[in-house]
């Protein structure tokens, strides 16, 4: 038995199983999802790095901003993922999912398990989202997530309550529905997913585009880059992890050309300083 074995192990001896769930999958969801900020709040503090914000002309990641939507995140967090949270252990028990159980499952078939997770969010996400810039949804729900037309990290989940629910169906929707047909999960893979899932959504929002950003070494990830324009010209992009979906329907068409002119204008910029 590994460390993390015994470890998980321990944590639910002798103890409530679904409490036990509740707490592990809230207390991680609120220490990644801040913590993965941190580097990002590093980097609104380094002179050297402004160099990377993808946004040069438009600064929301203001103190007094990321402040506002802390609190609102929180409170979200509390208010209406942690209920949610509460309904996820019988659910996922009705369906076969293992909680406690050890020796977790093998890397391999944790690893095409969370693919599937991938491709099922992104794809119920591009859709959902799509819909979401329909005229009255917009308006009354989506449109608060746009508030930020030059996002950062903490926005990922500055979102309309409605939103939060819909969009979660996709990240936790995955694991059920495999679960469900399968009876073959466990809540480790299903873990492991959301740290991925919260990992692709912080960095989607952050604002920057390092040379080591995900989507630079996987051309076919979305990454900031590819959300920060859904964000500032508010149409395009729709999808979150994959940019194949908006390839194929045709919604990253302003998106190209609007890459196609940064990159004349830079060569035309080169060509004068020569
Ligand atoms: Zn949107
Ligand atoms: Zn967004």
């Amino acid at each position: 038995m590994t460390h993390i074995e015994s470890y998980w192990l321990s944590l639910f001896k002798d103890r409530d199983e679904a409490l036990v769930t509740l707490l592990l999958l809230f207390i991680s969801h609120e220490v990644i999802y801040f913590a993965r900020c941190i580097p990002y709040w590093i980097a609104d503090m380094m002179p050297s790095m402004q160099k990377y914000k993808i946004q040069q002309k438009t600064i929301q990641n203001t103190a007094k901003n990321q402040w506002k939507v802390f609190r609102y995140v929180l409170i979200s967090h509390l208010f209406l993922e942690l209920p949610m949270i509460v309904g996820f252990h019988p659910i996922a028990v009705s369906f076969g999912m293992a909680i406690s159980a050890v020796p977790f499952p093998p890397l391999s078939k944790m690893i095409y398990q969370i693919f599937f997770f991938f491709v099922f969010e992104d794809f119920f996400h591009y859709w959902a989202h799509r819909a979401f810039h329909y005229g009255p949804l917009y308006k009354h729900i989506h449109k608060l997530h746009h508030e930020w037309s030059a996002p950062f990290g903490l926005a990922a989940e500055y979102a309309h309550p409605v939103e939060v629910i819909v969009l979660g169906i996709g990240t936790i929707g995955g694991p059920l529905l495999w679960c469900y047909f399968t009876h073959d999960l466990h809540l480790f893979t299903t873990m492991t997913w959301m740290t991925l899932r919260l990992f692709q959504a912080v960095e989607a929002h952050s604002g920057y585009d390092f040379p080591w950003s995900t989507h630079n070494w996987l051309p076919f990830w979305s990454g900031s880059e590819h959300h920060d324009y859904h964000h500032m010209a508010f149409t395009n992009n729709y999808s979150t992890s994959f940019r194949w979906w908006d390839h194929i329907f045709g919604t990253n068409k302003k998106y190209l050309a609007y890459k196609e002119k940064q990159r004349s204008q830079k060569m035309a910029m080169a060509k004068k300083e020569l």
